[in-house]
């Protein structure tokens, strides 16, 4: 008999593991159905391993022990929550992987209220009739960004696929080969405009575009979309159009024009200390474009939202465009944004907004952050472990200021390589789970992207690491 079918024949059978009393009790009432579904993934998982696996057999009982762990540790994770809070040492702000902006506490708790109770949302008070979703939180939108009116959906995406759908109507849309962009792993600008029903028309070439690649290519009824190169700079021999004139151009010529502006920025940042350039949503709508869409969840520093401005036929011809509905946000999103537009509003200079406090940090708060973090764990640290606070550098993220780095502080660990390496590994599996940046210097903490509450959680996260570590060097 060949090895494969000795191991083969040592796999517990369904009925074996069904008669096992740690698992009897859990296949009572409905969720019996599912922890067959368990078990017999945990065994073509089993049946996979010992196909591939070499060497000597387990034994009938080490493979049925086994199994029954799987099942059971696999039950564990379905009965809790599928995410992990994580304290965030990248120094990326808007880190799209790790969920962008950070809610300020006030848009938490107003998502909460109308999670928890009837709001409403859809009906107006006065009359006892139907109401407007929405409706007042996007006349804040439209206050700030000076607008005339405002409409939330899903996500910028989604803000880009209806301005064009309804823009275009299926017609041509003009859009410069230099900003055929591709944010994220998803979000390609020509699959989009594809989905959009558009006849697609590139025009200029990837380094330069002219006013006049614009207007010789404008017929009746196309339309103009213009993106912000959110996540990458042309540089060298290159030629733009600036919106201003585009937008001139695009009246002239009886064009609807669609500008992304991604981010979508209300406040200045250069008062933050980022570089100046990045232009603010008022300037992109007052530019004349007709339709402006932005993000709500990265400098904005909201929720997961797009917006659409512009002017009130248009806003009012979006909001009753059939596939409205399939874009519409929850209610808990319109509740968090809502709070977001009102602390923009309320604020006469930096409102508090965790991304724009984060940008904002002084280099003072940074060091002193990272200075309290290391003297809480230096003489924590393990053997043959160095740490000090050394200068460093942040990037802003979600696609916005591609080129800028912040400098920031951070707390730098140096010592032997693989036990870096271990720990930054026991770090990321931590409850919360820490992710840092390891480098040839060492595995380093960003501070500016732990908020100051967190700065605790951080230590604990360490101590409990190199605890690992030790009982890990222990076993060898
Ligand atoms: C980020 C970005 C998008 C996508 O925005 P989401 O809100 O993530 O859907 C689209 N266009 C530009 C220019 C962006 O920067």
């Amino acid at each position: 008999m060949t090895d494969i079918q000795d191991r083969m024949r040592q796999i517990p059978q369904v009925s074996t593991i069904l008669e096992d009393s740690r698992i009897v009790p859990l296949m009572s009432g409905r969720q019996g159905a599912w922890m067959t579904r368990l078990i017999q993934e945990a065994l073509s998982e089993l049946r996979l391993t010992l196909r591939a696996a070499t060497g000597s057999v387990a034994s009938r009982e080490d493979l049925l022990e086994g199994a029954v762990a799987a099942i059971l540790e696999r039950r564990e994770a379905l009965l809790g929550p599928s995410w992990t809070r994580v304290l965030n040492g990248t120094g990326v702000v808007v880190h799209t992987n790790l969920g962008r902006s950070c809610f300020p506490p006030q848009a938490a708790e107003a998502a909460r209220t109308v999670a928890l109770h009837n709001s409403d949302l859809e009906f107006d008070l006065d009359t006892g009739a139907r109401g407007h979703r929405g409706r007042l939180i996007e006349e804040k939108a439209a206050l700030l960004a000076g607008a005339p009116d405002a409409l939330i959906v899903n996500n910028n995406a989604a803000a880009v696929w209806l301005a064009v759908r309804y823009a275009s109507k299926g017609g041509r849309v003009l859009l410069s080969r230099g900003e055929v962009v591709a944010i994220g792993g998803s979000f390609r600008m020509h699959e989009i405009l594809a989905e959009t029903g558009c006849q697609l028309v590139e025009i200029g070439t990837t380094n330069r575009t002219s006013l006049q690649d614009y207007v010789e290519a404008m017929e009746p009824g196309t339309t103009v979309l213009k993106v912000h190169r959110s996540n990458f700079v042309v540089e060298g021999f290159t030629e733009d159009v600036e919106l201003n004139d585009l937008a001139e151009a695009c009246r002239q010529n009886n064009c609807p024009l669609v500008y992304d502006a991604g981010s979508g920025a209300i406040y200045p940042y250069e008062d933050l200390g980022l570089p100046a350039g990045e232009r603010l949503l008022s300037e992109d709508v007052a530019t004349g474009a007709h339709l402006v869409t932005c993000s709500g969840d990265k400098l904005l520093g909201g929720c997961q939202a797009g917006i659409i401005f512009g002017s009130p036929e248009m806003i009012t011809g979006l909001r009753k465009h059939p596939m409205r509905r399939a874009l519409r946000v929850d209610k808990t999103t319109l509740a968090a944004l809502d709070t977001v537009m009102s602390l923009y509003l309320a604020s006469k200079d930096q409102p508090n907004i965790p991304t724009l406090n984060q940008l904002g940090m002084s280099l003072e708060d940074l060091a002193d952050r990272a200075g309290r973090l290391l003297s809480n764990l230096g003489e924590k640290a393990p053997e043959g472990w160095r740490g000090c606070v050394v200068p460093g550098q942040s990037s802003v993220g979600g696609g916005s200021f591609s080129t800028t780095s912040i400098e920031s502080r951070l707390l730098l660990w140096d010592g032997p390589k693989a036990e870096l390496e271990a720990v930054h590994q026991f770090l990321r599996r931590g409850n919360p789970a820490l992710v840092g940046r390891m480098n040839q210097d060492g595995l380093a903490v960003d501070v500016r992207t732990i908020a100051e509450e967190e700065v605790n959680l951080v230590v604990e996260a360490f101590v409990t690491a190199w605890a690992h570590l030790k009982s890990s060097l222990g076993e060898k």
